[in-house]
């Protein structure tokens, strides 16, 4: 392709190191059921074409899963390359130790100009940025208020209450609008790295004007799952607030009160429908946005030199088993999307399997960047398969845990394995302490239900190769209980691997005493 003699000679400069340009995109709760590259059921009613183009000339991670699927966590894990029991990022309330590590610094400190402009979510100001340009907390979705440098120096608050300024417009056009302004603006000798944060599809999904009605008419396929009624699952399952049926209370009230007549099979299927036509809108205008940058890369020559990644912060369930949410290890809610273009070092149209995940992006973008991963990071740079190869020595067994213990949306402390063809999971429903952990009701809409804190220890076992939906929990199958027995071994063993001891916590202890066989 011919590139502008302008353009070469910037680049000549750029790429001593040959050192790629890094945009990394991220929608918060975006996940690969949504995604048209991953095709599925909604593709016939919904299509994201200019994420899919990232993929389609590039790379398609089918496996990427997320090591604790909840935001705050994750995004903490993205930028350090740490599980949560490394990074100190547990759960939704723990803010971020800006001091930390994390690969913006890394990245800055070797020539980068960086920047990050979007949803935040980790408390403290920000760190490693040249410019940022975050939401308050959750951010609204229209007019809403971005952070920059200067307004948190200038007021002297604590950064989680300093103002910043609103911006007219939704906030994903806001934000992608921004991301461009930054890159004509930035400093053309050296290479970036932009992380472009979209806030959308995070519920309470509301979408840009000009997409409200384009369901209008339009049925949404139900997933075969969404009338599941739990009984084979554990037992906290039926009454967690991920039920769609329960969920309501997350819609604004008015929507609520006119509806919370409705029971059973309709309360579920109208919630399906009035969801998933927002929540899908709302993606439109991220894959529109994605368009208008991908679009500047191609009209100012940056689009060979620069990898273009965009993934969600965790899955999310889209009415699948009934919920609407994430949290859980399930495969809807552990999968993240993952495409990345780089036309100098991917080989495009390839779909990779391997078991990747969110603590490898940042030893893989320094691993772009030619630079070494810090000795403290718990994850691998994927970058060789960018040309086709997985590693020899690549992950067979990827560890997860989920520490926020009931919280707002009932789902007890847990953690797994997941292998190309199984997933074990340990419901050890247990607090330990960690911030945002809390009683909570059995039955929040029943004032006599009683007040839990822990949960009774439970197992859970799929054999996905024959069962991918997970719908039948054989954990008490005879005829699985070798593999069962090999798997708690090799779940130990991953678990120790990536320094989760729990020495700390002496009541794992007694649940393991109990409930390990
Ligand atoms: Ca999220």
């Amino acid at each position: 392709m011919a590139i502008g003699i302008g353009v070469c000679l910037s680049m000549s400069i750029i790429a001593q190191k040959n050192q790629p340009n890094i945009l990394f995109i991220m929608a918060d709760d975006h996940t690969t059921q949504a995604i048209s590259a991953y095709g599925g059921p909604l593709t016939k009613v919904f299509q994201t074409p200019n994420i899919d183009r990232i993929g389609n000339e590039g790379i398609i991670f089918e496996n990427c899963l997320v090591t604790n699927s909840i935001c705050t966590p994750s995004r903490a894990t993205i930028l350090t390359g740490q599980y949560s029991h490394h990074n100190g990022v547990y759960t939704l309330p723990d803010p971020f130790d800006r001091n930390r590590n994390n690969v913006a610094k890394m990245l800055q400190a070797n020539g980068y100009s960086t920047a990050i402009i979007g949803k935040w979510h980790l408390k403290s100001e920000p760190s490693g940025f040249d410019h940022y340009s975050v939401l308050n907390g959750q951010g609204v979705y229209n007019n809403p208020t971005l952070k920059v440098k200067g307004v948190w120096e200038q007021e002297g608050k604590t950064f989680e209450k300093a103002r910043g300024s609103r911006n007219k417009g939704h906030s994903t056009d806001v934000i992608g609008m921004q991301a461009i302004n930054w890159l004509k603006a930035r400093d053309e000798d050296e290479p970036f790295l932009l992380m472009c944060h979209f806030k959308a599809p995070h519920r309470n999904w509301v979408p840009a004007e000009r997409f409200e009605n384009m369901f209008d008419g339009i049925t949404i396929p139900e997933p075969e799952s969404l009338y599941e009624d739990h009984s084979e699952r554990s037992q906290w399952s039926p009454h967690s607030y991920n039920t769609i049926r329960k969920d309501l209370k997350f819609l604004d009230i008015g929507i609520r009160k006119k509806n919370d007549t409705l029971q059973g099979r309709d309360r579920v299927e109208y919630a399906y429908q009035l969801y998933m036509k927002r929540y899908l809108a709302c993606c439109a205008g991220v894959d529109e946005n994605v368009g208008k940058i991908l679009d500047y890369l191609d009209k100012s020559g940056l689009a060979e030199n620069t990898i273009v990644v965009y993934t969600g912060d965790q899955g999310f369930f889209l009415g699948e088993h009934g919920w609407f949410d994430k949290r859980l290890i399930y495969e809807e809610s552990l999968r993240m999307p993952l495409l990345i273009r780089y036309p100098n070092g991917i080989t495009p149209g390839q779909r990779n399997k391997s078991l990747v995940s969110n603590v490898d992006f940042a030893p893989t973008f320094l691993d772009v960047a030619e630079l070494k991963p810090s000795k403290e990071m718990d994850g691998k740079s994927f970058a060789p398969m960018f040309k086709g190869k997985t590693p020899g020595n690549w992950r067979k067994a990827f560890y997860y845990r989920y520490w926020m213990q009931l919280a707002d949306h009932g789902v007890p402390a847990h953690y797994g394995i997941r292998t190309d063809k199984y997933k074990l999971i340990f419901f050890y429903g247990k607090g330990l302490g960690k911030a945002g952990t809390y009683d909570r009701k059995i039955d929040p809409f029943n004032r006599e239900s009683e007040m839990i804190t822990n949960t009774t220890p439970e197992w859970e076992f799929y054999d996905l190769s024959v069962d991918p939906n997970e719908m039948v929990n054989k954990y008490n199958d005879p005829k699985y209980q070798k593999t069962i027995a090999k798997l708690k071994k090799q779940l130990l063993k991953e678990k120790k691997k990536v320094g989760d001891t729990d020495d700390q916590y002496p009541e794992m202890k007694e649940v393991i005493d109990n409930y390990w066989n």
